[in-house]
């Protein structure tokens, strides 16, 4: 059955015509159904009042409304609420994650890309977990619809920075940033939608000509080509020069500046020497850099960094780097918060 929220504007007309008219209804029932979907969005087709009940019974029968079933919500003390979603396939395997940040009025919605993770980060939970595919477009859009159904609380920004590797899943991207951004549909600002990437220069460019006002975050967390290697694995496949010329063209063809995010791992990646070398790597690109603290789970081989080495850290980078320099808050710790931790300590023991 088809999935409505993985259709283009244009495909849903389509296809909402076309079961309109089955279910012998007037045409200006498309657009009450436009409206429920992507303003309202209930649990069921049953609850769209207004629609004749044997409309509603049609497009039950016909369509997915929500492809992810709830599983679970964890609320943290610092208000940050992690959702784990069951996909239809209904294995483990199959389990995803979003987050809910809010912070003063901004309220930030984290959003997954695929099940798990190919990449294999070795500070990363979902790289642990394994990978059993990409979402489809629908799965990623109904993150969005079912959090600000469930909590009320609509976002002011999204986030790819969920499970997965969104470059990887870049037709179920592209889709999904279309029927984000289309006024048609959800109608977000592509301003407020980042997404984060470890850097896959070609998809880059693309993605820059696609969606040039949506912002481009780079997981660096090395400059060395050796301990990049190690930690972000597919920096073998796409070395750091040749992600940074990206990124060099991504600026220079949108006018904004670049985010590098940067896990602080302790006696890995901390010293002076290396906060002195991320600043020369990085000179003349117009960017801004979060640091953040390594959040530990079991399977990783790393410790928690004290607040004092973060800040002598910082203090090394931002004296010797031009932009701006944030030490992020680790949000969520007590429910499991960094991306994948949730699913891994959710798992079945086997
Ligand atoms: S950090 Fe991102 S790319 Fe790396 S394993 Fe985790 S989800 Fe995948």
């Amino acid at each position: 059955m088809t999935a409505l929220f993985g259709l283009l504007a244009d495909e849903f007309v389509e296809t909402a015509a076309r079961a309109v008219k089955e279910a012998g209804e007037p045409s200006y029932r498309i657009d009450q159904l436009r409206r429920w979907l992507y303003e309202r969005t209930p649990q069921a087709f049953s609850d769209m009042e207004g629609l004749p009940r044997s409309l509603r019974d049609h497009l039950a029968e016909t369509f997915v409304l929500h492809p992810l079933d709830y599983d679970l919500d964890m609320l943290s003390e610092d208000g940050t609420r992690k959702f784990l979603w069951q996909r239809e396939q209904g294995n483990d395997a199959g389990r995803i994650e979003s987050v809910l940040i809010p912070d003063g009025d901004r309220v930030t919605y984290c959003i997954s890309t695929q099940a798990g993770c190919p990449v294999k980060c070795t500070f990363c939970a979902t790289g642990y977990g394994g990978f059993s595919g990409n979402l489809s477009t629908a799965e990623i859009i109904d993150q969005v619809v079912q959090i600000r159904t469930r909590t009320s609380l609509a976002p002011t920004n999204l986030v790819f920075m969920g499970m997965g590797e969104p470059l990887l899943n870049f037709d179920g991207l592209l889709r999904a940033l279309s029927i984000m951004t289309d006024s048609r549909q959800l109608g977000f600002g592509s301003r407020r939608i980042t997404v984060s990437t470890v850097g896959i220069p070609e998809r880059i460019r693309q993605l820059s000509r696609a969606f040039p006002q949506v912002k481009l975050a780079l997981s660096l967390h090395a400059v060395d080509q050796g301990l990049r290697d190690e930690l972000v694995p597919l920096n073998l496949k796409y070395p750091l020069d040749e992600v940074l010329d990206a990124v060099r063209e991504h600026c220079d063809a949108t006018g904004k500046k670049v985010t590098f995010e940067y896990v602080i791992l302790p006696g890995v990646n901390d010293s002076a020497d290396d906060a002195k070398a991320v600043a020369s790597k990085v000179r003349g690109i117009p960017a801004s850099i979060n640091l953040i603290g390594f959040n530990p789970f079991d399977e990783a081989p790393y410790r928690k960094p004290s607040l004092k080495s973060m800040l002598a850290f910082r203090d090394e980078l931002d004296g010797s780097f031009a932009g701006d320099v944030t030490l992020r808050r680790s949000r969520g710790e007590d429910i499991q918060g960094a991306c994948g931790q949730l699913s891994l300590k959710n798992r079945p023991a086997t």
